[in-house]
């Protein structure tokens, strides 16, 4: 309790904490400061994505630690060189730039979207359309972009240029697509928004649309990228590439990366002086991103992942109190027929299990290299829990 009360007296109240203070961990599992287990079905939303301490990638980063922690953006690093190669070839995309975190990459991806309008047409089509439902981030621009109302308030004014159409709506997507639009933003499975997936059909007409229209398509895949659907993108399993995606959470197992990445169509938007990140390509973020990368491109990782994702539906299946199960992967969203999600989070806390929530869902982004016994482990929990 101390830590808590020591915390809370230092630390702006910006979240609603559970009771818990966590002390290490290993694989899929953490421990508290009393030395209780948990089984972390949530890897700090999506972001430890090798689970707890990976050997190669505290290798990687620790040795990175030893060499070199930081240089500024006006120098070269290899590590950088190596880690933008890599994603680059994994992900299929021509260059790419260096932020710190998910807002900060869909920041850049404005940004880009933006100025590729302004260079070709001039002023005047500047707007974005982004999804009702939507997340992409806390910053002003990126709390703009996001399209759900209780995100909307005390921050006045927020940033213009933002048209929201409803997901999987495509009369709604075509009438709002006009000469104004400059890009379409969009998460190929909203993960905050509750693990809702878009509808083939939908995306297909988005990128219509905008290959008629010379307007810039842009995936979050924040959530869902780097490997957490089992292909290293999302946009794969819809057999389409963004002109820009941005890629965050999983990338560096869980040291503060964002980046977005670019096709050929807006490679060279972005020139010297128009944006920056002081932290931005951090060696010891590269190092950790390149373990990652290393670990799914080898052989059979991501199929892996896919299965898993398939055993997991399976068993939540079985469970009477499960509902319509959501999400690809090892992103899963699940109702409960009953039960309040929240207060199963809460519970499943009590009995050893970390789990989260979306919207009134219960959502588990487990880490991707969690094993069968992990897997079963943490279902006999929730299978108590739910009976
Ligand atoms: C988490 C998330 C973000 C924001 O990422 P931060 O690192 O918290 O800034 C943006 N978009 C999506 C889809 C996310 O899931």
């Amino acid at each position: 309790m101390k830590t808590i009360e020591q915390f809370n007296k230092y630390v702006m109240h910006s979240y609603g904490r559970y009771d818990l203070v966590l002390d290490k961990g290993g694989d899929v599992t953490s421990v508290d400061e009393e030395g209780k287990k948990y089984i972390d079905f949530g890897s700090g939303i999506g972001v430890n994505s090798l689970g707890y301490c990976n050997d190669e990638w505290v290798e990687a980063v620790c040795s990175q630690a030893k060499k070199l922690q930081h240089t500024s953006n006006y120098y070269y690093t290899k590590i950088q060189a190596d880690f933008a190669k890599e994603l680059c070839e994994t992900a299929r995309y021509t260059n790419m730039f260096f932020g710190n975190s998910g807002a900060e990459a869909n920041e850049c991806a404005i940004k880009i979207a933006r100025k590729y309008s302004f260079d070709k047409y001039g002023k005047g089509r500047h707007n974005i359309i982004t999804l009702k439902n939507s997340f992409h981030g806390r910053t002003i621009a990126t709390l703009s972009a996001t399209g759900q109302d209780v995100f909307h308030n005390y921050f006045f004014p927020f940033v213009e240029g933002f048209v929201n159409v409803e997901a999987n709506n495509i009369e709604d997507l075509r009438e709002k697509l006009d000469d104004t639009v400059c890009a379409v933003m969009f998460e190929y499975i909203q993960g905050e928004g509750g693990v809702n997936r878009l509808e083939q059909d939908f995306v297909d007409e988005i990128f219509k649309l905008c290959a008629e229209k010379d307007v810039v398509t842009v995936a979050d895949e924040v959530q869902t990228g780097a490997g957490r659907t089992g292909k290293f993108l999302c946009g794969d399993h819809y057999g389409h590439k963004a002109d820009l995606t941005t890629l965050a959470k999983g990338l560096a197992g869980g040291i503060p990366i964002g980046v977005c990445l670019s096709g050929e169509k807006c490679a060279n938007v972005l020139v010297p002086g128009t944006h920056g990140s002081t932290f931005g390509g951090n060696p010891i973020a590269c190092a950790g991103g390149l373990a990652v990368l290393n670990t799914m491109n080898k052989d059979g990782f991501l199929d892996d992942v896919a299965k898993k994702g398939e055993y997991f539906r399976e068993k939540l299946m079985a469970l009477p109190e499960v509902g319509s199960i959501s999400g690809l992967g090892l992103m899963i969203g699940f109702e409960l027929k009953t039960k309040d999600a929240h207060d199963v989070a809460k519970e499943a806390l009590e009995k050893g299990l970390l789990v989260l929530t979306a919207k009134e869902k219960l959502r588990l982004l487990p880490p991707l290299t969690i094993s069968y016994n992990e897997i079963d482990e943490g279902i006999k929990i929730l299978t108590e829990l739910l009976s």
